[in-house]
């Protein structure tokens, strides 16, 4: 299938590993321009290495910075929008989600660094880019979120409560008519478990001599339906398609990405 999006350009944040980088590098392999942030500089210059090394002339631009703050976000629209010519036309939202932990501890600022980071930041950088997808009749916006938004996990209670935040927007946004009538589409794409390194450093059973990826894999295969993890690659191939002249008619939805983890029939 070809997701028709060849020459268009996206930005991507948080994305020098994990799930932003195996949607930055699906989107590559489309012939996307992609921009891509990050905090760690070489970590980030990895990553563009490995885009253009495995989507070959692909365009990739660096943005070393931190998305929650004004500034970051300043700097990755402008360099975003200088590789495509004044405009973005593809937008993932993506950060470090809050630490896990329990609800007596987290005070006011720990709340307000994780709305700041998984509700706010995505808000604001989607005001940034949209009137111009609206006035140029294409955007695609990707929001990567948590299946924690559908069944939330206790000790991640600031992820649970910040990304529902954003999920509410999201809902009502996507179906503005002003956005909907003008192939715009606001999308959420909920990762389950992905072998990424947060998933790494969530595991609770780590401890000295355990060998943590295979342990992840073993629990995978007892409680996902599929029977393993996912991979960021395939996470990123899916975030691709929600960004396609394909998916046109999908706007709105909250798409999970979890081998059937979530139980629920809706
Ligand atoms: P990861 O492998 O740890 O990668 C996180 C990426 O985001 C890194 O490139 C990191 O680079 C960058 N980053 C973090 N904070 C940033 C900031 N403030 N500004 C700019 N870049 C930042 O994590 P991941 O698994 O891909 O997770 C991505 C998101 O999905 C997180 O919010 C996570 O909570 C959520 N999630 C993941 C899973 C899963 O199974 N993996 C499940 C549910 C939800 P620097 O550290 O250098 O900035």
């Amino acid at each position: 299938m070809d997701l028709g999006i060849a020459g268009r350009n996206a930005l991507v944040c948080a994305a020098s590993k994990g799930l932003g980088l195996g949607s930055a590098l699906a989107l590559a392999k489309e012939g996307v321009s992609v921009t891509i942030t990050a905090r760690g500089a070489d970590t980030l210059a990895a990553a563009a290495e490995r885009i253009r090394r495995e989507a070959p002339g692909a365009q990739v631009k660096t943005v070393a910075g931190d998305i929650t703050t004004e500034q970051g976000r300043a700097d990755a629209l402008g360099a975003a929008r200088e590789l495509g010519g004044g405009f973005v036309d593809i937008l993932v939202n993506n950060a470090g989600g809050p630490p896990p932990g329990g609800f007596r501890d987290w005070d006011r600022d720990a709340w307000i660094k994780a709305v700041d980071g998984n509700m706010l930041t995505p808000i604001m950088l989607i005001k940034a880019v949209i009137d111009d997808m609206i006035a140029r009749k294409f955007g695609r916006v990707v929001n990567i979120t948590s299946s924690a938004v559908k069944a939330p996990i206790a000790i991640l209670g600031l992820s649970n409560g910040a990304r529902s935040g954003l999920t509410g927007f999201i809902a009502g946004l996507a179906r503005d008519p002003s956005v909907a009538r003008n192939n715009v589409t606001i999308n959420n794409l909920l990762p389950g478990r992905i072998l990424t390194d947060r998933l790494r450093n969530n595991f609770a059973g780590k401890g000295p001599g355990v060998d943590v990826d295979a342990e992840l894999q073993r629990n995978a295969a007892t409680v996902i339906p599929a029977g393993r993890l996912g991979s960021p690659e395939e996470f990123g191939e899916v975030c691709a398609f929600l960004c396609s002249e394909r998916a046109a008619y999908m706007t709105g939805q909250n798409v999970l990405m979890d081998g059937g983890l979530y139980p629920g029939t809706y």
